[in-house]
């Protein structure tokens, strides 16, 4: 008896695991800055939530067709046609728990074991161990602040073989912030294409942007790129609605059938409640983004600003999302009453201990040199958890 080896093979969500941490010590009455948790800290929209609650009143409580409403798909079509110039078959939709959960369909659709998945590290949490969940092997690409932590085709190609299945791509990326614009885009597609290889593009923060960069979508990028895309996206962080679980993605129409048919063995249907809300969303006013970003943009500058300042730590200045990914690696060989930081998960657990402040460090990203903070809290916990790190880094000896 026992646990498969695939399971074996995995390990829970850090980012929900820093979470539950942070809250279940706030449940206990301490005072914890939480710099951990990816969300938006606003309320989901009163128009999307009302339409959630039209949907209960009006009995839309049953099961809907398993990959989806025909109703949300279409408005899923209309902003792709409206946002990314893209144009679709309902088909070619697929409506899942979330965005994460059509990231795992898609793995299920598309890797067979032994196959290599192309990862550029820094990496959000849950790549590498949806590839493992699937026998596949996850292949990380390193990339490095000076390259803007953006996957050059130079070093996409190197890492090329045989057995490349695919590449993950994730524009603007959660942890960096940073984004890659349409040239690099196109530099990577044209590998695709010549090696035949899918890109899933993750663009969960698409509408998180600031400083007027301009969102591309890799599969806008032509017939061949698009043909090899499945594009993954979803309304948990465009309209703060994490909880509600919708994603969707769009791409080949024979991708799309076998991650509709794993999700109809699986799940069944996103919560039609949630999809009735989520049509909201995407059709109706849309201002509640702007701003929601006018806030993010403050709290960006001011956070970048702030952690530059501490001796050690240094930012780059992120064009999406909503986290700041410092590099702290200076600090590693110092401590505090005793604890030596070697690594970014000993630099995290004595923020928590010392500081009460929670951050994801950066291994969990694949960058042991840097810790990710969530600047999705309001602007006095920013100041307030800021000032925490910067008092413990300065009394490291
Ligand atoms: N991709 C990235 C890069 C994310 O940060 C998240 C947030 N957890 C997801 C996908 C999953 O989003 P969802 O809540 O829609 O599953
Ligand atoms: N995207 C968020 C984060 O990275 C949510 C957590 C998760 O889904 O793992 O913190």
């Amino acid at each position: 008896m026992g646990i498969a080896k695939r399971a074996q093979a995995i390990k829970p969500s850090p980012t929900l695991a820093t979470a539950a941490k942070a809250k279940a010590m706030k449940a206990q009455g301490i005072d914890v800055v939480d710099f951990g948790v990816g969300e938006p800290d606003f309320d989901t929209p009163e128009n999307v939530k009302q339409a959630g609650i039209k949907a209960i009143q009006s009995g839309f409580t049953k099961y809907t067709p398993a990959g989806g409403t025909d109703e949300l798909k279409e408005a899923v079509l209309e902003k792709f046609k409206r946002d990314n110039g893209l144009q679709y078959d309902k088909s070619q939709i697929l409506i899942s728990c979330g965005a994460k959960h059509s990231l795992y369909n898609i793995a299920e659709a598309l890797f067979d074991p032994g196959d290599e998945v192309i990862i550029p590290s820094p990496y959000w949490v849950s790549y590498p161990d949806q590839v493992l969940l699937n026998d596949a092997l996850p292949v990380i690409v390193e990339t490095t602040e000076a390259e803007g932590f953006k996957l050059s085709a130079k070093k996409l190609e190197q890492a090329i073989t045989k057995k490349t299945r695919a590449l993950v791509l994730n524009s603007p990326s959660n942890p960096t912030g940073l984004a890659y614009d349409k040239k690099a885009l196109e530099d990577i597609a044209a590998l695709a294409v010549r090696h035949n290889m899918y890109v899933i593009s993750d663009e969960i923060y698409e509408k998180l942007i600031y400083d007027g960069f301009t969102h591309t979508s890799i599969a806008s990028l032509g017939k061949e790129i698009k043909d090899l895309t499945i594009v993954v996206n979803g309304v948990s962080k465009s309209h703060a609605m994490t909880g509600w679980r919708i994603g969707y993605a769009a791409g080949p129409k024979d991708v799309i059938t076998a991650m509709t048919n794993i999700q109809s063995q699986s799940t069944s249907n996103p919560s039609s409640i949630s999809q009735k809300a989520a049509v909201e969303a995407l059709r109706g006013p849309q201002d509640f983004i702007g701003t929601m970003n006018v806030e993010f943009d403050k709290r960006r500058k001011y956070m970048v600003e702030r952690l530059n300042k501490i001796k050690g730590v240094s930012c780059l200045m992120p064009v999406g999302a909503f986290y700041a990914f410092p590099r702290i690696s200076s600090l590693f060989g110092k401590s505090l009453n005793g604890k030596v930081v070697k690594n970014s998960a000993d630099l995290a657990t004595l923020l928590l201990e010392e500081a009460k402040v929670a951050l994801v460090s950066g291994d969990a990203f694949g960058a042991d040199a840097y810790i990710r903070l969530s600047y999705a809290t309001s602007m006095d916990s920013i100041k307030k958890g800021l000032d925490r790190i910067e008092q413990m880094i300065n009394n490291l000896r």
